[in-house]
């Protein structure tokens, strides 16, 4: 019988102070909660297999599967601008990688069980902060924007212990790779630049690989993860994520979003919504994302220093001028995001500022980010130049006033005569970018309630299917479009 993951595993081959090697944790009594078919079948995987009691123990970390090298990686990282010399996978296992249709992927089993970097923690993962990643990563995914995957939850039978004893569960977790800025950092810390080395040209190989061929291929990767990242932050910022705990050891070379801890999307629009109970200071609110994110890149360039040049003043002005990239990528991204939310195929000099100008009366105006910019795509202008009036009332009445709406409408209605294309290719422009369906908090607590509380995985199983197809309008499921009562703001999360 042919192995039930084809595994070809690179980061088992590094140095063996890259990781501990660890087994999962045996667990008492598995049971998938679920399979993404499609996933596996796009990593070349027998989707039945892995839904049979034997995929199922692998799943559950019961039992080892053939050619796996089960290992906990080593890191680093700045947690809330802290530094911490040694992170790690505490409570997560790379089982190993696999190629599939989309190139080599990591399989790791999260809240697997104690590894080497546990520290005071019980390597576990409670059943709520499984949903939640399972959900929201696959919703990221629909939504088009770079993420880790989830291939399949399974309940432990066991419990876990939080503020309150809660059923435990693992996440199966695909990644282009689990290396994270922290990963260099780990090894600079050390002064071990053969180590870092060793990780560069491995991240290389995996995600930069034409970088290997550059005069730098250090600054190139480098180039490569700060381009990634204006790109990833830019796609955020267009849906309402906040990612919550933007540590450094949270931030993908590969520049998917990873750590589906404290996340949450936006209801209402306020730049400074930071929805994490332990971001007290809004160090990761919404609309500091972009300049959190270039910190860690700084972090990232800093760790590279030694790879970047011998000569120490030109391997500063290496990473400078890597970083100085980062500002230019982050806006380009960031206002053609918003130019297509608005229907604006071409650019002019005043979009950023006539986008500024909505996004700061929807702010004034608590109107719902996610319903504005899809409700806007129904209001732009027929063939004869007038607006659906009934279109234009369900946008303006999700603001407290009103009329702040029309004034800005104005300005709206006249850029978009430049525009040439008429108006339904306009609206299926705006609907391709305004999803209507977003993972709203309220929808998620209810989920994790339902499932925690009475077992009920019916609201889950519902969730994903709705949050599938993002930019469809599916009129059966109209009220998961819908924002909380009071516009969800007193919403918080926790690190699972
Ligand atoms: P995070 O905030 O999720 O990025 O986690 C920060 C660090 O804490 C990482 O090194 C995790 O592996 C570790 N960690 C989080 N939860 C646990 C847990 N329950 N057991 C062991 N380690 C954990
Ligand atoms: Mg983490
Ligand atoms: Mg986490």
């Amino acid at each position: 019988m042919t192995a039930l993951f084809p595994f070809d595993n690179s980061y088992a081959r590094l140095p063996g102070h890259f990781f501990g090697r660890v087994a999962p944790t045996a667990v008492e009594a598995p049971r998938l909660i679920r399979l993404n078919r499609a996933l596996a079948v796009d990593l070349g995987l027998d989707p039945d297999r892995l839904e049979s009691p034997e995929g199922v123990e692998v799943l559950a970390g019961r039992r080892v599967p053939e050619g796996a090298e089960p290992l906990a990686a080593a890191y680093a990282g700045h947690q809330f601008g802290q530094f911490v010399p040694q992170l790690g996978d505490g409570r997560a296992i790379l089982l190993g990688e696999v190629v599939g249709r989309d190139g080599r992927r990591d399989i790791q089993l999260k809240g697997s069980g104690p590894t080497p970097f546990s520290r005071r923690g019980d390597g576990r993962a409670a059943l709520g902060p499984v949903l939640r990643e399972y959900l929201v990563s696959e919703a990221m995914h629909a939504l088009g924007i770079p993420t880790t995957r989830a291939l399949a939850a399974v309940t432990t039978g066991e419990r876990v212990i939080r503020e309150t004893v809660l059923p435990g569960a693992v996440l199966t977790r695909v990644a282009s790779s689990h290396i994270r800025v922290g990963s260099f950092q780990f090894f600079a810390a050390r002064g071990d630049v053969e180590g870092l080395r060793a990780l560069a040209d491995h991240a290389i190989a995996r995600h930069d690989p034409e970088a290997a061929r550059a005069d730098n291929p250090y600054r190139a990767l480098l180039d490569g993860v700060i381009r990634r990242q204006a790109a990833l932050v830019a796609r955020w910022l267009t849906v309402g994520f906040i990612h919550g705990v933007m540590n450094t050891d949270n931030m993908s070379i590969a520049g998917e979003t990873i750590d589906y801890g404290p996340c949450a999307f936006l209801d209402t629009y306020d730049p400074a919504t930071a929805f994490s109970s332990i971001d007290r200071n809004g160090r990761y609110a919404y609309g500091n994302q972009p300049r959190i994110a270039l910190w860690n890149l700084t972090r990232l360039a800093e760790a590279l220093l030694p790879l970047l040049s011998e000569d120490e003043t030109q391997a500063v002005a290496e990473a400078e001028a890597a970083l100085t990239g980062f500002a230019g990528q982050f806006e380009a991204a960031y206002h053609g995001g918003l130019n297509r939310k608005l229907g604006l195929a071409t650019t002019r000099d005043g979009d950023p500022a006539l986008a500024g100008d909505l996004l700061k009366t929807m702010a004034e105006n608590e109107a719902d980010f996610t319903l504005t910019f899809r409700r806007l795509g129904e209001a732009v202008p027929g063939p004869d130049g007038e607006p659906d009036p009934a279109a234009v009332e369900a946008v303006r009445s999700l603001f407290i006033d009103p009329t702040a709406y029309d004034r800005w409408a104005e300005g709206w209605r006249r850029r978009l005569k430049d525009e040439a294309g008429d108006a339904a290719a306009r609206r299926q422009m705006m609907r391709a970018a305004n999803p209507a369906f977003i993972p709203r908090n309220h929808r998620v607590e209810e989920m994790i309630t339902a499932a925690v509380e009475r077992q009920d995985f019916a609201p889950f199983e519902t969730l994903l299917t709705v949050l599938a197809r993002p930019y469809d309008d599916q009129p059966d499921f109209a009220h998961y479009a819908e924002p909380p009562e009071g516009g969800g703001r007193g919403y918080r999360t926790f690190c699972g």
